[in-house]
């Protein structure tokens, strides 16, 4: 069964620094859907001391991962809003584990807006290393400091690479090589995604 109709609703699964928020940004404006990043969410609420800030800031300077149940909150009211303002989404760093994906898919169905595709930019390690030492000098980002940066990679490969056979499994997967310029790997990313949109989203798989 496929929904053909609607804006686009799509995940990006990415290791840091495989340059996932600058292409959601640029893949969000093309289809007109809004880009839901629960780091950026996150990092807001750090920076204006909000409850949710606080609950949270540890996490993000130790380079873990927020607990399932306060990401969930977050990214429903998210999507909601997604919904309203534009009638799709493009989720960028949610789900990140296995649980998270089984509650997201759980909320899609509930509301009947199950993915299109899932967006995964594979990037080998030491180029994501060396991306990530740059960055922490440019912006300082507090969770950009070597030894954070190891630590979030390995958060990655141990918590958040299984979520892709699990994607892959219900053939939602759309792997990308972000090892190129950003505009290929742009240009890449539409490509696949307009064929996943014109496809329709699985419902049931
Ligand atoms: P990002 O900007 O996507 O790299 O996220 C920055 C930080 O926010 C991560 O290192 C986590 O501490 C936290 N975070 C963002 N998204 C999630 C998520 N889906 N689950 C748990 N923690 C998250």
């Amino acid at each position: 069964m496929t929904e053909g109709d609607g804006r686009l609703r799509a995940l990006l699964i990415a290791p840091p620094g495989a340059g996932k928020g600058t292409q959601a940004e640029r893949l969000s404006t093309h289809f007109g859907v809004s880009h839901i990043s629960t780091g950026d969410v996150f990092r807001r609420d750090v920076a204006e001391g909000t409850k949710l800030g606080r609950q949270v800031g540890e996490y993000l300077d130790r380079g873990d991962l927020v607990p399932d149940g306060v990401v969930g909150e977050v990214v429903r009211q998210e999507v909601m809003r997604a919904l309203r303002e534009t009638g799709g989404y493009l989720l960028d760093g949610f789900p990140r584990t296995v649980p998270q994906a089984e509650s997201a898919y759980a909320l899609a169905l509930e509301l009947g807006i199950t993915a299109h595709g899932v967006l995964t930019y594979v990037v080998p390690r030491a180029v994501l290393l060396e991306r990530l030492l740059g960055r922490g000098s440019e912006d300082g980002r507090t969770d950009d400091e070597a030894a954070t940066i190891r630590h979030r990679l390995d958060v990655y490969d141990a918590q958040t690479a299984p979520l892709l056979d699990y994607y892959d499994q219900r053939g939602l997967l759309i792997p990308i090589d972000a090892d190129r310029p950003v505009d290929d790997v742009t240009a890449d990313s539409i490509a696949a995604l307009e064929r996943a949109l014109a496809a329709g989203s699985p419902v049931s798989s």
